[in-house]
């Protein structure tokens, strides 16, 4: 880092104003996490120069033969990690990979079924502003109003009506476990493919603390940098090795260009940390986390959807404290807690106001935070939310924040230099 300092200043200085950031608040979006400096020291690394079209081995480049076992490494590391037969592990991102999926799958004009938006699905699962939603006639399901949790019956009566020759499980935002061979059994009754996008839960998936879609789904994608806390990037996996080879075509040259050698590396690195045990630990801890912070809010009177959380995120209801989204991401940002609003089922609030806010505890877990400090997390959020008109408080607030963002340092030995 030394040397983007002396050439780029400019760029060393926003860099260093993004790692202090970084320290100083409590990151709490559930789909960020922190990296290894290993992941940060591969994904910087030569392997960025490399062009490789292709997959290992049988590529339309020269000079291939370190990234290929660079990206071999990283396949049989995520085949292992997930007990799958086959992977691909060049999308760029979440969304590359779920189009890599409807390349191979779907023409335009066949009909799909994934979760609402506003009920925790994804963009990328028939939202209208996504290709998903142009291409595709979309069908959506949601969460039951009164667990707030999926209605299984519901989804199967809903595939039986519209004949999805797709369905999607897996959510940007849903706290409870999912039962894939529930989802199977639709699936098969319908005959539509499965696809899980395991984007948020990877990582529970890869510790066994969450059931694995392996055994029951066409298709598997996820990010690598959520709860799995690799570089940013997608995945694809199947256990059917001829949809595999189909699979392959379809990020490339289907969808993508050359592959990010770097972050395939980085991949690697972070999909070699998950196979050790310290990260069932990790995974072990982020559940642990979430819940004790789930409980403290709802006995300072806040309401989480579907009344706590299985994983590594959960939902605050805020309509339990007249307070919209939009006000209490100001409020918590205000005082160094990074979050985002987002809708709850059923919200009356508009996406950009919206009712609810999510947290989730992957981040700070990396950070070392345990069990009581995510309690005192709930308890500055509490405070906050509940005295929103009140700067002593706020003042308070800060002071506890920065209390914990000292006493677990993060990247403790990373420097990087600005001139004076
Ligand atoms: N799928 C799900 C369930 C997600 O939550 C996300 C990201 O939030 C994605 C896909 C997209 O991932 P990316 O942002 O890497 O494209």
């Amino acid at each position: 880092l030394d040397f983007l300092a002396a050439s780029d200043p400019t760029l060393a200085e926003i860099l260093n104003s993004e790692l202090q950031r970084q320290r100083d608040h409590l990151e709490l979006i559930a789909s960020e996490n922190f990296t290894s400096a290993a992941v940060l020291a591969a994904q910087g690394s030569v392997l960025t120069n490399k062009y490789a079209e292709g997959l290992p081995k049988k590529r339309y480049y020269g000079g291939c033969e370190h990234v290929d076992r660079a990206e071999q490494l990283a396949i049989d590391r995520a085949k292992a990690l997930f007990g799958a037969a086959h992977a691909n592990v060049q999308p760029h991102s979440g969304a590359q990979a779920n189009f890599a999926v409807f390349l191979t799958l779907l023409k335009p004009g066949d009909t799909i079924m994934g979760m609402d938006l506003s009920h925790g699905g994804h963009l990328t699962h028939g939202s209208p502003v996504n290709v998903s939603g142009k291409w595709f006639n979309v069908h959506h399901y949601g969460v039951s109003q009164d667990s707030e949790e999926l209605d299984y019956e519901n989804i199967r009566q809903l595939a039986l009506k519209h004949r999805p020759k797709l369905l999607i499980c897996g959510y940007s935002a849903y706290p409870r476990t999912i039962h894939f061979d529930k989802f199977r059994a639709i699936a098969d009754e319908v005959g539509a493919y499965l696809l899980a996008d395991i984007a948020h839960i990877a990582g529970l998936v890869a510790s066994g603390h969450h059931p694995n879609p392996l055994p029951h789904c066409h298709v598997v994608t996820t990010t690598t940098h959520k709860t799995l806390r690799g570089p940013r990037g997608g995945l694809i996996l199947t256990q059917d090795a001829e949809l595999g080879k189909k699979l392959d075509k379809a990020v490339f040259p289907g969808s993508q260009g050359g592959p990010l050698e770097h972050v395939i590396a980085a991949k690697a690195v972070a999909f070699g940390e998950a196979l050790k045990p310290e990260f069932k630990t990790y995974s072990a801890q982020v559940i642990e986390n979430a819940q004790a912070m789930a409980r403290q809010l709802q006995e300072r009177g806040l309401k989480i959807v579907s009344n706590g959380t299985d994983n590594h995120l959960m939902l605050v209801d805020l309509r339990s404290v007249k307070m919209t989204g939009k006000r209490a991401d100001a409020l918590v940002s205000g005082v160094n807690i990074t979050a985002n609003k987002n809708t709850v089922p059923f919200d009356p609030e508009s996406p950009f106001v919206t009712s609810g806010l999510r947290l989730g505890s992957p981040a700070m877990t990396t950070r070392g935070l345990g069990v009581e400090d995510f309690k005192e997390i709930a308890n500055i959020i509490a405070d906050r939310l509940l005295n929103p008109d009140d700067e002593a408080v706020a003042n308070t607030c800060r002071q506890r924040v920065a209390t914990l963002c000292q006493q677990f340092p993060l990247y403790p030995h990373l420097r990087i230099p600005v001139p004076a």
